[in-house]
């Protein structure tokens, strides 16, 4: 959370105090005023009159610390943490198989997971917002926690969507184009609901917990069914000017090429993306077709030239695709986070060789490049994440509602 997202959600300038403060206090488990001024170079004034309003509002409480050490003799320090208690949320992926929950107090610590078995992938967005309260409501039931004890959902979705406004221009779990998700999650959920490009919020999560905890300018490219991207410059999620940026898997790598998922031709995820993985491995072939990447794979292994020339194609097409980005970016970091099993040898090679051979040389070496297998629970992560910073915001305002009243 940022004093940026402040003032992209209209904060004014003592409500933009009060989120840094609790900002401050999120990142550092315990702090005193005093090091909060310090680390904020702001007054004591003025931070004493902004946790006494997060402390009004439950939002943080007081420890007691005995000083331990007979140099710190004299008063117990007191200290202020996040009050993990105050209220629950749910980070949400909806995948193409389920629906993913994450059940999360306010501090971030994880109160259980539960999915809901999808039977279609693709559905209209009502349908979609009415499994969603179905998911929640059986995660809630699973775990012992009541819905009225949420404040806040979550949603991470593949597609271009403008996480500020709940406006979806498309998704390929959605059947229309161009929805507005806002009024549908007012009218069928009984809490404040975001939504937000799925890749984004892996990168939140990534930035909060993973390879990109403490870096300023990485990136972190999801491998799976289709290919997204989430961006971090200066510390910062880059959205785009519609809030719909980073749509790494629609960059055109060949000009009239392969049908892509979105409607076009030649996209990244043309050839990457586990669909078209399956469809390209699985043409012209008599009999037993791949399924699945596993099964490309496995063919491979058996000496299938179509399940091999997918595959290399596949990996050399993502290698050049990644040398664009660090041309493009000159990140730090590139977090590959895949929903798949790994790749044989020769294929990881020949994807760094194209990656090596299409990078701009310079004299410095090439960012770091971590590939993770993105377990499940890291995209709804991402969206509990998510979920308490917005919450965290509209906290803030509620409290300063109060304060006019
Ligand atoms: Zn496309």
């Amino acid at each position: 959370m940022t004093s940026d997202l402040a003032e992209l959600t209209g904060l004014d300038a003592r409500d933009a105090t009060r989120l840094k403060v609790l900002q401050c206090i999120r990142a550092n488990g315990e702090i005193s005023r005093t090091d909060i001024a310090r680390t904020l170079e702001s007054s004591p004034a003025t931070v004493t009159s902004a946790c006494g309003a997060l402390l009004d509002a439950g939002l943080i409480s007081e420890v007691e610390k005995t000083p331990s050490d007979t140099v710190q003799r004299g008063r117990p320090r007191v200290m202020l943490q996040i009050n993990g208690a105050v209220f629950l949320l749910a980070g949400v992926k909806i995948a193409r198989t389920a629906i993913l929950v994450v059940i999360v107090d306010f501090k971030g610590d994880e109160i259980g997971t539960y999915a809901l078995p999808l039977t279609v992938s693709r559905m209209p967005a009502k349908e979609l917002v009415l499994q969603v309260r179905a998911a929640l409501e059986a995660a809630c039931d699973h775990l012992g926690a009541e819905m009225g004890q949420i404040a806040g959902v979550a949603l991470g979705m593949p597609g271009f969507i403008n996480g500020q406004t709940g406006f979806m221009h498309w998704s390929s779990s959605v059947t229309e184009r161009n929805v507005n998700f806002a009024p549908l999650f007012i009218e069928h959920l009984s809490c404040p609901t975001f939504i937000d490009n799925d890749a984004n919020l892996v990168a939140k999560a990534e930035h909060l917990f993973g390879a990109g905890r403490g870096l300023r300018n990485f990136l972190v490219v999801t491998v799976e069914h289709g290919v997204g991207m989430g961006i971090v410059l200066n510390g910062e999620l880059y959205r785009g000017e519609r809030g719909c940026g980073a749509e790494f898997g629609h960059a055109k790598v060949q000009v009239n090429g392969a049908v892509c998922q979105c409607g076009q031709r030649g996209c990244l995820e043309a050839y990457v993306g586990d669909y078209a993985m399956v469809r390209d491995a699985s043409t012209g072939r008599q009999g037993d077709a791949p399924k699945s990447i596993a099964d490309i794979i496995e063919a491979a292994r058996q000496g299938d030239q179509l399940a091999h020339q997918v595959l290399e194609r596949s990996s050399e097409i993502l290698g050049v695709a990644l040398a664009n980005l660090v041309n493009l970016f000159d990140p730090e970091h590139i977090v590959i986070a895949r929903s798949r099993p790994p790749f044989d040898p020769p294929y990881p090679e020949i994807m760094l060789k194209a990656l090596r051979r299409n990078t701009v040389q310079v004299d410095a070496p090439l960012p770091g490049l971590t590939v993770r297998n993105l377990d499940e629970s890291m995209w709804a992560k991402g969206a509990a994440a998510h979920g308490i910073e917005m919450v965290s915001i509209l906290k803030v305002r509620e409290r300063s509602v109060l304060d006019v009243a």
